[in-house]
């Protein structure tokens, strides 16, 4: 059996919760990850039939993109459908855990695999949410000791520059210390001063990573003091952002692009914003999937030919129309591609790590709309 934290853990990994955009609701919203699990739902939205759906198939852990808390709670009851969804939820042992905004953000998330379902090749993101500072680790190890920290290291996330992951420097040298009373030291004896070879290893990380790194330096060092300098450094900052751009190939017609969305998505029809003066053939792609009107301004000012993202309000239309960019309002709901997605990450995770897990995706519909 693997416990919950163990599966968050992996899956933070991948998409981590401080990718997440300010007041975001993320991570474990509903139950304790502290305990074994078999089966994992992926859903886009909790809602009382999925609810039903998890205790039906014995469910221990959801993954939903939209959290089923999001209005404050005074009460709780069955009397209100988000607070007895929670106490179903919570009377059947159901952890409910939450990736928002981080799962738009991510490299390889949300947005990315839209663009992937529509053939358009990404070239950046959309706007910028984060910037971290990049730090560097030098830390000081005998040398015999070194090839186990340095994989320690590169697991733990840092020394990823590019698509190059375990970059590392080290140099070779001599340490001396001499261990006084009090001291258990690893090699040498009390008062006696000791000399070892030892290996400085350098890497760098982003900010965010920092205190997993040196925890996991840490727990893997066999010093009882660790020696190891920390410093921020001025090359240029990680930076992610939510929605991307990207550009296709060749020109297409608006017509065929609006039919390749369409089957994309799935969807019989689809919302198009023309300006006066619409582009015919088109080129630059962006899309925020969800909710992304108020980004339109980066798509504009990034030169694209086509905004997609859903949710488009009335009056921002008119605006994105005398701005005269075109734009396709597929709906919320495509999001719910993140189910399979999610799904088939968990099942490659599941056997890489041996793991006696059932991941699936929840099979109900949560779009509150119809077309008709
Ligand atoms: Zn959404």
């Amino acid at each position: 059996m693997v416990k919950a934290q163990t599966v968050i853990q992996r899956f933070e990994e991948f998409c981590p919760q401080w990718l997440s955009m300010e007041d975001d609701i993320s991570g474990l919203q509903v139950g304790s990850l502290d305990k074994e699990i078999k089966n994992v739902m992926v859903t886009l939205d909790i809602r009382p039939q999925v609810v039903a759906e998890a205790i039906e198939k014995k469910v221990d852990l959801i993954i939903t993109k939209h959290a089923p808390l999001f209005r404050p709670v005074q009460m709780i009851t069955d009397q209100d459908v988000q607070t007895k969804m929670a106490m179903d939820l919570i009377r059947h042992d159901i952890a409910v855990y939450v990736a928002h905004t981080n799962m738009d953000i991510v490299d390889g998330g949300l947005n990315d695999w839209f663009m992937e379902a529509l053939a358009v090749p990404v070239t950046g993101y959309l706007s910028e949410t984060h910037r971290f500072p990049m730090m560097k680790l030098a830390v000081f190890v005998p040398t015999e000791e070194a090839k186990a920290l340095r994989e320690v290291l590169g697991k733990a996330g840092a020394g990823v520059q590019g698509n190059y992951q375990h970059t590392s420097f080290s140099t070779t040298g001599t340490g001396r210390f001499i261990p006084v009373k009090g001291a258990q030291p690893a090699i040498g004896k009390i008062d006696e001063a000791t000399t070892v070879q030892e290996t400085k290893i350098e890497v760098i990380f982003p900010e965010p990573l920092k205190e997993k790194i040196v925890k996991a330096m840490v727990a893997a060092h066999p010093y009882e003091e660790v020696a190891y300098d920390l410093y921020e450094l001025k090359n240029a900052p990680q930076t992610f952002g939510i929605g991307r751009i990207g550009e296709l190939p060749t020109a297409i017609s608006i017509d065929d692009f609006i039919e390749r969305s369409k089957k994309a998505f799935g969807l019989a029809e689809i919302k198009v914003v023309f300006p006066t003066k619409t582009k015919q053939l088109i080129k630059k792609i962006a899309i925020c999937g969800g909710s992304g009107g108020n980004f339109y301004k980066d798509a504009l000012r990034l030169g694209a030919d086509v905004y997609i993202t859903g949710d488009v309000y009335y009056h921002t239309a008119h605006d994105m129309q005398s701005a005269g960019l075109t734009v396709l309002d597929p709906g919320h709901y495509i999001e719910t591609l993140c189910k399979e997605k999610i799904v088939a990450l968990l099942k490659s995770w599941q056997i890489e790590n041996n793991w006696e897990l059932e991941a699936f995706p929840s099979a109900v519909s949560t779009n509150p709309f119809t077309y008709r």
